[in-house]
């Protein structure tokens, strides 16, 4: 093997111990304690791990953290009057929906419901918007922690080529907005893949940076890797496998052994976006209860 690997729980560590730091001044300067509000629909193992993990993380950084848990057959109303009531609830900066929803309720609804200022995920219409036109806004997790983990972990993007596997518009479509900012992490020339892409390796070829957001296992092979390339691996598979204690393994989209004895830097599964995620959470949780408490936006 030759690529670095990106420890994305050592960058999120990182990230953790200067939002605990940053929520204990917040706390001693106005009295004010970040707090996240998550609503689970319904028992999802992977939701319920989720959400699980970001409620140990609030309590580590020294969040407040209020879980709702919602049968699945709620009622799309009820979630909507659940949310709005967490809208007025001034103890809580964030509010966090877990997606996917049950199939009866409209996520569009949902998240419109949510109010832009305590939309720490970013996915509020209001949020991508100011996104695409460079204002302060909440940019969605999974892209900004890929963004700053480029930046700390030194991987250049200015003038570089980044090609994205998958559109979709919590990781592909804003990632892809992110990288062609100005700015540091950004002026990438960006590729976005998708379903309907007619030749996916011609494409992935000739990335500098290639992110793999797919949600498929064994969708990036080796030969698809540009030597030296740092490729980013978004997708979490669970695939069965009799000799793990759960019965299952998570993988990511890429085949890693491969693709790390011609990458550069390669981010492995588990341990590697997940994290950063959560951290950009927790980063953003903060900047909604700094907001609140009347001080400066700081994205
Ligand atoms: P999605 O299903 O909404 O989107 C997948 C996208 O990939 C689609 O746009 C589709 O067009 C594209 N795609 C699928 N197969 C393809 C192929 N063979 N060739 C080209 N394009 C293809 O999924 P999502 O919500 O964006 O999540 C993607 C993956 O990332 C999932 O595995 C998800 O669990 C994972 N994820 C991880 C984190 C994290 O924090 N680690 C966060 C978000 C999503």
């Amino acid at each position: 093997m030759s690529a670095t690997i990106l420890d994305g729980r050592a960058f999120a560590d990182k990230w953790h111990k200067e939002a605990a730091a940053s929520a204990a001044e917040l706390k001693a300067r106005t009295g004010v304690v970040p707090g996240l509000a998550v609503v689970l629909v319904g028992d999802n193992p992977a939701s319920v791990s989720y959400v699980s993990a970001k409620e140990r993380v609030c309590a580590k950084d020294g969040f407040l953290s209020r879980h709702i848990h919602l049968p699945e057959d709620v009622p799309e109303a009820e979630l909507v009057r659940v949310v709005r009531e967490l809208n007025d609830d001034p103890a809580m900066h964030g509010i966090l929906v877990q997606l996917p929803l049950p199939r009866h309720i409209r996520e569009d609804a949902v998240i419109d419901a949510i109010s832009p200022e305590k939309d720490v995920d970013g996915f509020t219409p209001e949020n991508v918007g100011r996104m695409i036109l460079g204002r302060e806004c909440f940019i969605p997790c999974t892209p900004n922690g890929i963004v700053r983990l480029l930046i700390d972990a030194g991987i250049e993007t200015a003038g570089r080529h980044a090609v994205i596997i998958g559109r979709s518009n919590i990781v592909g479509r804003p990632l892809a907005n992110l990288l062609t900012r100005k700015g540091p992490g950004g002026n990438a020339t960006v590729t976005i893949c998708h379903t309907a892409t007619a030749d996916l390796a011609v494409h992935a070829r000739q990335a500098d940076i290639l992110v793999a957001a797919a949600g498929r296992a064994g969708t990036v092979t080796g030969d698809m890797i540009k030597p030296g390339a740092a490729v980013i691996d978004v997708g979490v598979n669970r695939i069965p496998d009799p000799s793990a204690p759960r019965g299952y393994r998570l993988v990511g989209d890429v085949d890693f052994n491969a693709a790390a004895e011609r990458a550069a830097y390669i981010t492995p599964v588990p341990g590697g976006v997940g994290p950063l995620t959560i951290a950009m959470l927790m980063r953003n949780t903060l900047i909604a209860a700094k907001r609140a408490a009347g001080l400066d936006f700081v994205s």
